[in-house]
């Protein structure tokens, strides 16, 4: 396995263009002091600090990190990259070691790199009481639940209505996303080249009265779903680690996003190499 499965999204970046940086940590001892030797060392190496506007943001601590710097920047994704250092178990979202900081400082300050861009899925709520869309960009996936009890919601695919959901959720994830949650619900990991989204099933209710598909479905970047509630328009909302209770739903839309996360690559980090160390061993 080499860096050629992730060619067609990697585009190559001399060196010296990073001028500025910014540090995530997962907020433990270890992590926060890792940080503070990163900024040392980057800041020798003349790159600035600076958490408003920051070329690259390394994200230290493990994949949650990761997806809490991603929230942090997301009004930036065109200007910033990610990297990240795990301090615990092997992350899907960070390679580097804690014991490998130094050999990354001098990456980031002094060799060429690959920029590797993966999809992203956005979320729309509407609602019927008149209040504004929101909308929101997710790196591993949402779900959708009830504000209490069963979920019961119609599932469109392009408008057409697809099946009545009955049970505890839905989730819809991006393919970096497919190895989180959607994993745990027996759903297909995809490759972060196929810009799609995932829906997987939440433990639905399947007998004579209520029928799913029961299988998790995969869409392509140009179709999108909906979901729209049969009675209680209340629906409990997550985005990654993040969970909202929104009122008066009219309809929720996903669809891959045009934004795309771009992470900084000093040396190859193929996914499926990824999938193996994490999961097989
Ligand atoms: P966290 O950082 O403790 O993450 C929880 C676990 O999910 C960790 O082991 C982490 O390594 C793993 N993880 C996160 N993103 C991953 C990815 N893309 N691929 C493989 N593993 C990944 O806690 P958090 O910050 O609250 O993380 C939120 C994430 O937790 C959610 O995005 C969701 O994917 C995951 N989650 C999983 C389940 C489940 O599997 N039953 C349930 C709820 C949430």
């Amino acid at each position: 396995m080499d860096e050629k499965e992730e060619t067609t999204l990697a585009v190559g970046i001399p060196a010296g263009r990073l001028k500025s940086f910014a540090v995530e940590t997962r907020d433990d001892s270890f992590s926060n002091e890792l940080r503070k030797r990163i900024c040392d060392y980057l800041t020798d190496f003349q790159l600035r600090y600076d958490e408003k506007e920051p070329d690259i943001v390394i994200s230290v601590g493990g994949d949650g990190t990761m997806l809490q710097a991603f929230h942090r920047y997301v009004h930036r994704l065109n200007d910033t990259s990610f990297v990240g250092v795990h301090t615990g178990h092997l992350g899907f979202y960070a390679d580097w070691t804690a014991a490998e900081v130094e050999k990354l400082v001098i990456s980031i300050a002094r060799n060429s790199f690959k920029i590797v861009e993966y999809p992203l899925l956005q979320v729309a709520v509407s609602y019927t009481d008149g209040n504004k869309e929101a909308s929101y960009l997710a790196l591993n996936e949402c779900t959708v639940r009830s504000a209490e009890g069963l979920l019961a919601a119609e599932v469109l695919i392009r408008e057409e209505k697809f099946e009545t959901f009955r049970g505890d959720g839905l989730c819809f994830s991006t393919p970096t996303g497919s190895t989180a949650y959607n994993k745990g619900l027996a759903g297909a990991i995809i490759h972060p080249s196929l810009a799609s989204i995932q829906l997987a099933e939440i433990a639905s209710i399947n007998n004579r009265v209520y029928r799913t598909l029961g299988s998790p479905v995969i869409l392509p970047k140009h179709h999108h779903c909906q979901v729209r509630p049969v009675t209680d328009e209340r629906f409990n909302v997550t985005i990654d680690h993040l969970s909202t209770l929104h009122h008066h739903v009219r309809q929720i839309e996903f669809v891959v996003a045009r934004e795309k996360i771009r992470f900084a690559r000093f040396r190859p980090f193929p996914f499926w190499r990824r999938v193996r160390d994490s999961f097989i061993g």
